[in-house]
C-alpha cells in the first residue's frame, strides 16, 4: 500500500480496528511498547524486524494484522510440538487459525488445506520444513497470503545454539514475494545474530524495532554451590511451593538424578532431555504445559518457544555457557509480567568444566577465543559486585543505571576485601607444592589439616603449613575461584585439576600487584521469610482473597480438563489475580478483567462469576 492521503486515512482506520480487536478479542486495554508501530508497519505493507524480550508481546504483532488483513497470514515457527498449543490458544479467542506440520494425519492436513483454500483462515502456522516443500509453495501460490511472519528468527543464525538449517531457505520469501509484508521476530538481541538475520532473510529494507531487554519482573540471584540439590529444594519449598518452574542441569544424568530426588522430596518434578524417547519427552512437555505446578528438570534441549505464561522460576544448577543462554533460559520465567525468580548456583568446578569443553572442542582458535570471551562474561556476571540487571543489559549493549533493587547484589550489597596477602598465601602454597595439586589439597595445607595426602607428601614440613587458619575451607575455595576467574591461577583439567601459575601469578608475588575479592554473602534468615510471602505475586492478599484465588484456580483447572487444554488457555494467573482484586459481580464488570475478551467472557465469564458470588457469601 503506497503512501497517498487516501491510504493514510485507510491506515488510520485500520489501526483503530486493531485497537478494537486488542480489546474485544484479546481483552487488553492498550498496546505495549512498539506493538502499535509494528502493527502499523505491516498494515502499511512494510517489513519489520522485531527484537523484543520474551514476554514482551511479540505474537500480537503478527496476530492482529493477520486477523485484519485480507487473506491468510503464514506464520513460520520451528516448534512442531508447540504449534498445537499456539493454535488452541487462538481458537479459544475465536481466531480462525490452524497449523500444518508432520504431526497431522493426512486426513487432518486435507481439512486444513481445504479451509485455507476456502479463505477460512486468518493465520496458518507451518514448520520451516513444511514451508520449504514444493507442495506447500504451490499451495500458497494459489491463495491470498496477507503476510509472512518468521518466529524465532534467530534460528537462521549459526551463532546461536538454536541454528536450524531449514531456516536458511527462508531467504527466498522476499525474492518470491517482494510485495507481501514480512515480519521476523526474536528474543535474541546480540549484534552478530541481528546482522545475520538481516542478511540471511534479505530484510535490508525492514524497519528494525528494538525494545528494552530489561525483564523488570524477574529477580536475579546467583549463589555458590554448597549442597546444590538441598539449596534448590529449599528455594522451591520456601518460595515456590506448588508453582511451575524449570531447573536446568548440564547433563542428562544429572537431570534424571535431580528429578528423581526432588520427587522423593514431594516436588512434582519431571525430567526432560534429548535422549528420552520422543513420547516420554512430549508427554512431559504436555504435563508441564497442562498441569499446574510441575517442575521441569531439563537440559538446554528444553524450552525454546515454550510460551507458558506462569513459569514462576528458572533455576540453574550449573552455570550456563554464556550470557545469551542465561538470558534466554531465565527469560522463560514470568512471561505474564508477574514477579518471578531467576536463580543460579555455580562453583569453581563449573567454570573449569566449561573452560575445558571450549579448550577440547574441535573449533578453530579464533572461534574458541569468541567462546572463551563469552564464558568469561558470564563468569564476570556471577562474580560481580554490581547490580546484576545492569551487567546483563550492558552485555547486550543497553545502558542501565543499576541499583534495580530486584537482584541479590542490590538487595544485599557484596562486600569486597583487600586480598593481596591471601592471594600470596595461595600462590606460595601452589608453588611450594610444585603446581601439581588441586584446590582441595592446597586448602588443606593452608589450613594445616593433617590428611593422608598431606602426610604422604610430607607437606606438614612446609613453612606455610597451617598459615591460613584465618579462613574456613569454603572461604579459601572462594578466594581460589576468584583467582582462577581473574586469571591469576589456572586449572589444568588434564592433570587432575591441578592449579598452575600464569603470568599474573608472578606479578602478584613479586610486584605486589593488588587484588580484591568479593566476600561471598552469607544467606540471611530474615530475607528468606520476606521471600516466602511473595508467593502470591508480592500482593498482600487477605486470607479471604487467597481462598478465592485458590478456588478460581481450581475452577480453571476443571474447565481446562473438560476442554482438554492448558489452564492458561482458559485464563492467565494475571487475569485470576485481577478478578480477585476487582471482584466483578456482573458480566459487564467481568469484561474489564485483564485478558477477558468477548469470547472468553461468553464461555467462562458466568462460571467464574458464580464462584465469586458464592465466595461473597462465606
Ligand atoms: P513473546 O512472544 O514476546 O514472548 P507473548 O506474545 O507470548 O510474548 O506475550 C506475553 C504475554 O503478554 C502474553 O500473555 C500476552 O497475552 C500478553 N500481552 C501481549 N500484549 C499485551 C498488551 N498489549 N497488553 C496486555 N498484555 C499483553
Ligand atoms: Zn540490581
Amino acid at each position: 500500500m503506497p503512501y497517498n492521503p487516501q491510504n493514510l486515512y485507510l491506515l488510520k482506520a485500520m489501526i483503530e480496528k486493531a485497537k478494537i480487536i486488542l480489546k474485544e478479542t484479546f481483552g487488553y486495554d492498550s498496546f505495549r511498547g512498539h506493538q502499535e508501530e509494528i502493527i502499523s508497519s505491516l498494515l502499511n505493507s512494510k517489513d519489520a524486524l522485531v527484537l523484543m524480550p520474551t514476554g514482551g508481546g511479540k505474537s500480537l504483532c503478527y496476530q492482529i494484522p493477520g486477523i485484519l488483513l485480507d487473506g491468510t497470514a503464514i506464520v513460520i515457527s520451528p516448534l512442531i510440538a508447540l504449534m498445537k498449543d499456539q493454535v488452541d490458544a487462538l481458537l479459544q479467542l475465536g481466531v480462525n487459525s490452524a497449523y500444518l506440520n508432520s504431526n497431522l494425519t493426512a486426513a487432518q492436513s486435507r481439512i486444513v488445506i481445504k479451509l485455507l483454500k476456502e479463505k477460512e483462515l486468518d493465520l496458518l502456522y507451518v514448520s520451516p520444513e513444511r514451508f520449504n516443500t514444493e507442495h506447500f509453495q504451490e499451495l500458497i501460490q494459489g491463495i491470498k497470503v496477507s503476510m509472512f511472519a518468521i518466529d524465532e528468527a534467530h534460528c537462521v543464525s549459526q551463532w546461536g545454539h538454536d541454528f536450524r538449517p531449514d531456516y536458511l531457505e527462508l531467504n527466498t520469501i522476499k525474492e518470491n514475494y517482494p510485495n507481501i509484508p514480512l515480519i521476523a521476530l526474536t528474543a535474541t538481541a546480540d549484534s552478530i545474530t541481528r546482522k545475520d538475520m538481516v542478511e540471511r532473510l534479505s530484510l535490508n529494507d525492514a524497519k528494525v524495532y528494538i525494545s528494552s531487554f530489561d525483564r523488570s519482573n524477574i529477580h536475579y540471584r546467583v549463589l555458590l554451590k554448597k549442597s546444590p540439590k538441598d539449596q534448590v529444594l529449599k528455594f522451591i519449598k520456601n518460595e515456590h511451593d506448588g508453582e511451575s518452574g524449570i531447573i536446568y542441569c548440564i547433563s542428562r544424568k544429572k537431570v534424571e538424578s535431580t528429578a528423581e530426588w526432588l520427587c522423593s522430596k514431594g516436588i512434582n518434578a519431571l525430567p526432560y532431555h534429548a535422549r528420552l524417547n520422543r513420547e516420554v519427552r512430549d508427554d512431559h512437555q504436555q504435563r508441564f504445559l497442562r498441569e499446574d505446578g510441575v517442575v521441569m528438570v531439563a537440559t538446554i534441549a528444553f524450552g525454546m518457544g515454550i510460551d507458558k505464561p506462569d513459569v514462576r522460576f528458572v533455576a540453574h544448577l550449573d552455570m550456563p555457557k554464556n550470557m545469551e543462554s542465561y538470558y534466554q533460559e531465565t527469560g522463560r520465567a514470568g512471561r505474564d509480567g508477574l514477579p518471578s525468580n531467576a536463580w543460579m548456583a555455580y562453583s569453581l568446578g563449573d567454570i573449569v568444566i566449561l573452560r575445558s569443553m571450549v579448550d577440547s572442542s574441535e573449533a578453530d582458535e579464533s572461534f574458541k577465543r569468541v567462546l572463551r570471551n563469552k564464558l568469561n562474561a558470564i563468569v564476570g556476571f556471577c562474580e560481580t559486585v554490581e547490580c546484576r540487571r545492569k551487567v546483563i543489559l550492558e552485555y547486550f549493549d543497553e545502558h542501565h543505571e543499576g541499583d534495580c533493587q530486584n537482584c541479590d547484589t542490590c538487595l544485599v550489597p557484596i562486600e569486597t576485601v583487600e586480598g593481596t596477602e591471601l592471594a600470596k598465601k595461595v600462590l606460595s602454597c601452589v608453588y611450594r607444592t610444585d603446581q601439581i595439586f588441586g584446590s582441595g589439597h592446597i586448602i588443606d595445607v593452608l589450613r594445616g589439616e593433617k590428611t593422608e595426602k598431606v602426610n604422604k607428601h610430607g607437606h606438614e614440613q612446609l613453612n606455610l603449613f597451617g598459615v591460613g587458619k584465618e579462613l574456613q575451607s569454603l572461604e579459601w575455595l572462594s578466594v581460589i575461584r576468584q583467582m582462577v576467574t581473574a586469571g591469576v591461577l589456572k586449572v589444568d583439567i588434564e592433570n587432575y585439576g591441578s592449579l598452575k601459575f600464569t603470568e599474573l601469578s608472578i606479578k602478584i608475588l613479586k610486584e605486589n600487584k593488588a587484588i580484591r575479592f568479593r566476600k561471598d554473602p552469607v544467606p540471611q534468615k530474615s530475607q528468606k521469610k520476606a521471600k516466602a510471602n511473595s508467593k502470591f505475586f508480592g500482593l498482600n492478599f487477605s486470607s479471604h482473597q487467597l481462598i478465592l484465588f485458590d478456588t478460581l484456580k481450581k475452577t480453571r483447572m476443571r474447565l481446562a480438563l473438560k476442554k482438554k487444554i492448558a489452564p492458561y488457555m482458559i485464563l492467565h494467573d494475571k487475569s485470576l489475580k485481577d478478578m480477585v482484586i476487582k471482584q466483578p459481580s456482573t458480566l459487564s464488570e467481568m469484561s474489564d478483567v485483564y485478558g477477558m475478551g468477548q469470547r472468553k467472557l461468553k464461555q467462562f465469564g458466568p462460571t467464574f462469576l458464580t464462584v465469586i458470588n458464592e465466595s461473597m457469601d462465606l
